[in-house]
Formats: C-alpha cells, structure tokens, sequence
C-alpha cells in the first residue's frame, strides 16, 4: 500500500511538476488534450495485472470474465458513435492500429498511396524509415501549392499510374476536411482499399462536427487521446467482412495482450464522446482554431511575414506559415514556449528550412477547449500568439496575460 511518493520520491516528483506544467501554462500541441479524471483512474486500475491474448468471450488466458465485460463495452460503445459494423480497441497506439490495419490488407512490396510526410500526412503513410516506407512501395500525393489542400487530381493521376492496393487519406497536419465520398471512388476505380486514418478529428467526428468517414472507407483508424480526449491508444473500424483479417492482424499479427486497463480508459472516454457537453466542448474547439486562424491573418501580422496555410481551418488546428518571416518554426516555437504557450513546429509543404527547423508552426485547440476556453478567451490566446509572432514582444507581458488565462481556467481539479 505504499504510494508513489512514499516508494519512488523522484518520478514521483517528476509526475508533480508535470502536473504543474500542464496546470500553469497553454497546451496547444494539436494532438494533445486533458483525459477526464475518470480515464485515467480507469487506466490506473488493477486491470494492468490482467492477461487476456483473444477477444471477448474467446481467450486464451482463464479469469478473463470481467475484462471481457469490459472489451465489449468499449467495442459496442465505439461501433455505436461511428456506426461501424466491427470494432478492434487493442491497438496500443496509433501507429499500431495502421501498421496492424495494412498488415492486414497488404503484403510486403505492394503499392500504397498516402500524404507525404511534409504536406501533412503521418508517418505510418509511407515515410521512408517507417515500417509503412521500408515495408511497401509507396506513391505520395501532395497539397496543391496555390490552394494548401489536397490535389485530387493528382490523387487519381496517381493511382491510376501506380495501381495502389491501398490508398490512405487522413493526416496529423493539415487545417481542411478531406473528400472521403472521391477517395473512394478513386479506390474502386482501381480495385484499392480505401483507410481513413481519423486519428486527429475522430473527436469532431464523434460530435457530428466533421463528415464521417466509416460509411465511405473500408478500414478506418483512430487515436484515442487526440480531439476524442480519452486515453493514450488506438482502435481499428471495419466493415463485417474484414473483421476477421483486422481481428487476426491485430492478435496474433502484431501484438500480444491487449492493454485491458487501457481499453477500460478508452470505454469511459467513448461514452464521454457521446454526451452533449463533449459536442459543446468540440464546438468550442472548431470556434477556437477559427479564433486563431482569422487574427493571424491581419495585417500586423501580415506584415511581419506571417501568414495561414490554406488561409483558414475548418478542424481543430491551424498552420502558420513562417516561409516569409524572418522567425523560423524553431525561434516562434521556442519564442511561445518562453510565454508559456506550447506548440510543436511543422513542416510546412516546399518548406526551405532544415526538418528540425522548419518554417511553421502546428497550433491545437482541443486541449484547451477541454480546459473550458471560450471564444472570448481563444481571442486573447490568439492575440498573444500574434504579438510574440511579431519582429519584437514584450515576453513579461505576454507571459503574464498567459497565466491569467491559466489561473482563470484550473485544471485538475476542474475535469
Ligand atoms: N495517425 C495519425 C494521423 C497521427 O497524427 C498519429 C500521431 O500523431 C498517429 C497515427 C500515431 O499515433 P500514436 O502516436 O498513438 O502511435
């Protein structure tokens, strides 16, 4: 019965001042959000001691009575808010449901198609080092240059050269919803599966604030802990007749037991999904990004070189394009962390700075909508971000309109 603190004072130290990193200063990594104090005493529950290789109702392991009750509540909860006819929540991670999903559906040396890495699309698409890159061959469609949206055209032109067998639409760094209903049609028209990674708007989805891409796609997969807010993990969707080849990839193909802990966390946090507060909440997220993208279009800014991708958003995230600015995305991210506000610096497409540089800057707000931000306060957060993007700033200033908009917001408790 001894504590964390009690048995090891030093991650238990480490674990407080992350706590107070998140409490005092503006998480604003797209990805990120605040798990509701339920998941994560669902995660931390004794379900970690439980070994359970299969599914519900067919393990390998004995005393597997409760987390099977637990499994199929996630899976049924999961299928209900996308309306998928088969659900897998195994996946330990993101990268794990996408390499279990073309596992799957592929052999080694097959076609994909996916968004290069540097116009917005993920890893697990088919870059160069990841198992997706060294395992198939794959053809990167871009963002066309003038617009910043994905080129459909050349989607097609593409895979009516390349014969892909699966071609992925989804992406971790791109402000515009994509065209599920011409994906597929492109798919069909030259025999490929259609996967539609929604690990970054899965949550808008969830809330009916984004097009779902379930009934469009023959596989689809998600995060958990993104825009849906739940625990760190991944899940597969699929139509009936690929249940069995997902399921097999999943267990025995790419790991062994599931995380039952986890999937309990991933249960609370799809019923969390489900409420009218979680749509609230997405809508102040989707209000938030557009709070953003329209100051940092202005002319203050403008004329600093700083400029959107795409010109706007229409999900949880904005792009700022520094191509033009004298800051690059290392300096404006570094600069925001000195303020307090914490994004991650992008790649931005044709971006003529280094990959550890770059010329952007990726900026979320579903962390703090779930913080409880309202459009009011997305302005001030957004002017803030404004003023440090500028040639000079005033960093005590700014630091200090940060914590009042922290102070005014508790996290922990407050979820
Ligand atoms: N897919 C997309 C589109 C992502 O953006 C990410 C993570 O950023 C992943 C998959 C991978 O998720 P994980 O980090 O859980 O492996």
């Amino acid at each position: 019965n001894t504590s964390l603190h009690e048995l090891d004072p030093d991650v238990a130290a480490a674990v407080d001042a992350e706590l107070h990193r998140q409490q005092s200063t503006l998480e604003m990594i797209a990805s990120e959000n605040f798990a509701p104090v339920a998941v994560m005493e669902a995660q931390g529950s004794v379900l970690t001691n439980k070994y359970a290789e299969g599914y519900p109702g067919r393990r390998y392991y004995g005393g597997c009575e409760h987390v099977d009750v637990v499994e199929q509540i996630a899976i049924d909860r999961i299928k209900e808010l996308f309306g998928a006819e088969h659900a897998n929540v195994q996946p330990h991670s993101g990268a794990q449901a996408n390499a279990a999903a073309m596992f799957a559906l592929l052999k080694p040396g097959d076609t994909i198609m996916g968004l290069n890495l540097a116009h917005g699309g993920h890893l697990t698409h088919g870059m160069k080092i990841n198992f997706s890159g060294k395992l198939y061959n794959v053809v990167a469609y871009h963002v066309d240059d003038a617009t910043g949206q994905v080129d459909m055209a050349e989607v097609e032109r593409l895979a009516k050269e390349s014969k892909p067998k699966l071609i992925v639409a989804g992406w971790s760094a791109y402000p515009r919803q994509l065209d599920f209903a011409a994906f597929r049609r492109i798919a069909d028209e030259v025999g490929a599966y259609l996967m539609v990674d929604m690990a970054h708007f899965a949550g808008l989805v969830a809330a009916g604030l984004h097009p779902n891409p379930v009934p469009h796609a023959h596989v689809v997969t998600t995060t958990t802990h993104k825009t849906l807010g739940g625990p760190r993990g991944g899940v597969i969707l699929c139509t009936s007749e690929l249940a069995k080849k997902i399921n097999s990839a999943v267990f025995p193909g790419q790991q062994g037991g599931p995380l039952e802990h986890v999937i309990a966390a991933k249960a609370v946090s799809f019923k969390v999904a489900a409420s009218e507060e979680f749509k609230e909440r997405q809508q102040r997220t989707l209000d938030g990004s557009k709070i953003i993208a329209e100051r940092l279009v202005q002319d203050d800014v403008k004329q600093a070189g700083v400029s959107v991708l795409s010109g706007g958003t229409d999900v949880h995230l904005v792009l700022v394009d520094l191509r033009h600015s004298e800051l690059d995305g290392q300096q404006a991210e570094d600069r925001l962390h000195e303020v307090g506000i914490t994004v991650n610096r992008n790649a931005v497409p044709n971006d003529p700075r280094p990959p550890m540089v770059t010329s952007g800057l990726r900026i979320g707000t579903p962390a703090l909508a779930t913080r409880g931000f309202q459009a009011e306060d997305f302005r001030e957060v957004a002017d803030v971000i404004a003023e440090v993007l500028k040639p000079s700033y005033d960093a005590e200033a700014l630091k200090a309109r940060v914590s009042a908009l922290a102070a005014k917001h508790p996290l922990y408790p407050g979820l």
